[in-house]
């Protein structure tokens, strides 16, 4: 991770909270978790969360939507703060996001897909819906 681009987003963000951890985290509404050994790049997703205003989501794919949300803020600010945006890296970010979605969508009883309501919760179409 690049110091100057942390300094550089105290400054910018005053409203923000950097504090230092084990793995970079964004923790709503304002604190980023800045792991010291973690790319800029992955700093800057987290700071994206944050400027989106991400809260907390029901479902799955609010969660993949969020994800994209905060990479496409991300490319804006690698652009503000002269970091590499790295398409291929994201788009596995991306990727493993959308295989997270898939193995939670597959009900565990019958394999088949489940559709999952607002609330959050997961409902098969053939073990419940009969
Ligand atoms: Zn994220
Ligand atoms: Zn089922």
């Amino acid at each position: 991770m690049n110091n100057e681009v942390l300094s550089r987003l105290r400054v910018d963000y005053p409203e923000l909270r950097f504090i230092v951890g084990k793995r970079d985290a964004f923790r709503p509404p304002k604190t980023i978790i800045v792991d010291p050994n973690g790319s800029s790049l992955s700093l800057l997703h987290e700071v994206g969360h944050a400027l989106c205003h991400h809260r907390t989501f029901n479902t799955a794919i609010q969660r993949l939507k969020m994800e994209r949300e905060a990479w496409e803020k991300a490319r804006e600010l690698c652009r503000k703060y002269d970091v590499l945006f790295d398409d291929d890296f994201v788009e596995d970010e991306l990727d493993s996001y959308r295989n997270w979605v898939e193995k939670k969508s597959r009900c565990p009883v019958c394999g088949l897909t489940r559709f999952q309501s607002l609330d959050g919760n997961y409902y098969c179409p053939r073990c419940d819906l009969n």
